[in-house]
C-alpha cells in the first residue's frame, strides 16, 4: 500500500463539487485517510508550486490556488500515486479520458479541479507540508 497527496482545487469548492469528486476517488479504491479544508496563503501556494516558478503560468496558478478554499487530502491504496494520476486524467481536461475526474468536472488546463503527487517521493514531501502523522488515520 502507498500514500499520495491530493488537493481539491478552488474550482471544486466554488462549485460545491467536493463530495462528487470524493465519490470518484472512493469508487476507484482509494481511501481518504487525511482530509482538511484550508484557505491557502500566497506563501503556501508559492512554496507548494515552487517547481513551476519559472513557468509563464506561475502567477496565474498561485492566484487561482488562493482564490477560494481547497481540500487537502492524503489518499491510501495499492499504487496510490499512479492510481490517482489515472483517476484524475490528463492535466488538460480536453485530453482526459472518459470517467476521469478532470473529464467529468474540469473546465480548463488551469482550473483542473484536482492535484495529485507525481511520485512517491514528492507525495511524502507534499503530505508533510500540510499534515502531521497524528492527522492521518
Ligand atoms: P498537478 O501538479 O496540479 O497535479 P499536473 O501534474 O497534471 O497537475 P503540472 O504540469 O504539474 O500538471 O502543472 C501544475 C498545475 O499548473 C496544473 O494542474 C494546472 O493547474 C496548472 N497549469 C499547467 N499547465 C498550465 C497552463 N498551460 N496554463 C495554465 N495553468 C497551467
Ligand atoms: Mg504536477
Amino acid at each position: 500500500t502507498e500514500r499520495t497527496f491530493s488537493i481539491l482545487k478552488p474550482d471544486a469548492t466554488e462549485r460545491n463539487l467536493t463530495g462528487a469528486v470524493n465519490a470518484v476517488i472512493e469508487a476507484a479504491g482509494l481511501r481518504i485517510v487525511g482530509q482538511r479544508r484550508i484557505h491557502m496563503s500566497q506563501a503556501q501556494a508559492e512554496k507548494f508550486y515552487e517547481v513551476h516558478k519559472e513557468r509563464p503560468f506561475f502567477g496565474e496558478l498561485v492566484e487561482f490556488m488562493t482564490r477560494s478554499p481547497v481540500v487537502v487530502q492524503v489518499l491510501e491504496g495499492d499504487n496510490a500515486v499512479a492510481r490517482y494520476r489515472e483517476v484524475m486524467g490528463a492535466t488538460n481536461p480536453a485530453n482526459a479520458d472518459e470517467g476521469t475526474i478532470r473529464k467529468l468536472f474540469a473546465q480548463s488546463v488551469g482550473e483542473n479541479t484536482v492535484h495529485g503527487s507525481d511520485s512517491a517521493e514528492n507525495a511524502a514531501i507534499e503530505i508533510a507540508q500540510f499534515f502531521t502523522d497524528a492527522d492521518i488515520v
